[in-house]
């Protein structure tokens, strides 16, 4: 059985690596350590889902700039899965989310990595942890955090975003690695986009310089801090369409269909108004499903409406990830309802 495999400095092919050649030099969960001047330690994490870019292209090119500067402290590199990223895939079969696999218990062989990894990174001095991902859907930049400290929404706050707040699931990646440090989770748009890297270097630059934690708690979060209340499900037996706002086109009402508005991206992070129309639903209304920590009919009832097969926002809340990948709709959910918290 492969183990992660654990390199004591970062070796040249460090900076070279890409989805093609990944898999000539590492096959399974990797950690490198690079020494710096100090003993406090910065967990760097990515490719928790293979198909996403952004991470080791920022650490690549930061690490290498950094190398070598006075004063520096040290690194741990987390590249959670060098398969899958070969294949572009989030994860391939046999594997779990690795992104939901951070627990004390669990027989699966990728919670036998996560807890190699974690025993080791344990032994480091952390300061602050980042994991680093992109989005399926296209969303404004933004991240992450699971706790609502000040040292955590200090840290936060050098990526210039809004934040979104969730405890649940509790075995991401950076929920985990919260316990031991302030962490966090920068989401740089879609893979491929150069200027969410640009970010995310901007944002390990900016946390370095300062140094450490009790320096974060001095630091204000501005932005919004937006937590997820409920999720847009829809059955895998549903049909999903995506159509214009002005499509004339006749829609076939056979079945469970639902055709959304091609445009419904853009509400990511906003407000969706009372009266904003989504799109259409046809066949048993059941299979538009909202699941909440509130009563579910209630829900429904709250935030959403059918009204002659037209789905229609009843009262304001914001959306998250909404994502016109079906395979992403139908196994996670469409989109994420939000509110905004008063911090
Ligand atoms: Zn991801």
């Amino acid at each position: 059985m492969e183990n992660v495999r654990f390199f004591e400095s970062i070796p040249d092919f460090f900076f070279e690596l890409n989805q093609k050649n990944i898999l000539d030099h590492l096959e399974e969960m990797t950690l490198f350590y690079h020494e710096g001047d100090k003993e406090d330690t910065v967990l760097l994490s990515t490719m928790l889902h293979g198909n996403e870019t952004s991470g080791l292209f920022a650490i690549q090119k930061y690490l290498k700039n950094m190398m070598g500067m006075e004063g520096s402290p040290s690194f741990l590199i987390l590249l959670g899965n060098p398969k899958a990223f070969h294949e572009n895939k989030r994860l391939i079969p046999g594997q779990l989310d690795r992104n939901r696999i951070w627990q004390l218990h669990g027989g699966h062989r990728d919670h036998k990595l996560s807890k190699e990894v974690i025993n080791k990174v344990v032994n480091y001095p952390l300061i602050f942890s980042v994991d680093i991902h992109n989005n399926t859907g296209k969303n404004p930049y933004f991240c992450c955090v699971n706790r609502l400290d000040r040292k955590t929404l200090g840290l936060a706050s050098l990526f210039n975003a809004d934040a979104l707040f969730f405890e649940d699931p509790d075995n991401a990646f950076s929920t985990y690695i919260g316990r031991f440090c302030p962490s966090v989770t920068l989401e740089c748009g879609m893979s491929g986009d150069d200027f969410g890297v640009e970010k995310a270097i901007k944002f390990f630059e900016e946390s370095v310089n300062l140094s450490g934690p009790t320096e974060f708690q001095d630091k204000k979060f501005k932005n919004n801090v937006f937590k997820s209340f409920g999720k847009f499900k829809l059955k895998s037996s549903t049909s999903i369409r995506f159509i214009d706002r002005d499509s004339k086109e006749k829609l076939d009402p056979q079945g469970n269909v639902v055709a959304f508005f091609n445009d419904l991206e853009k509400f990511n992070l906003k407000i969706l108004p009372k009266g904003e129309k989504l799109g259409y639903i046809f066949g048993d209304v059941g299979q538009v499903k909202t699941v909440s920590e509130f009563d579910e009919d209630l829900f429904d009832d709250l935030f959403l409406l059918n009204k002659n097969s037209e789905l229609i926002v009843r009262d304001d809340f914001y959306a998250a990830m909404v994502t016109k990948d079906i395979e992403v709709a139908k196994a996670d959910c469409f989109f994420y309802f939000l509110k905004k918290l008063n911090i």
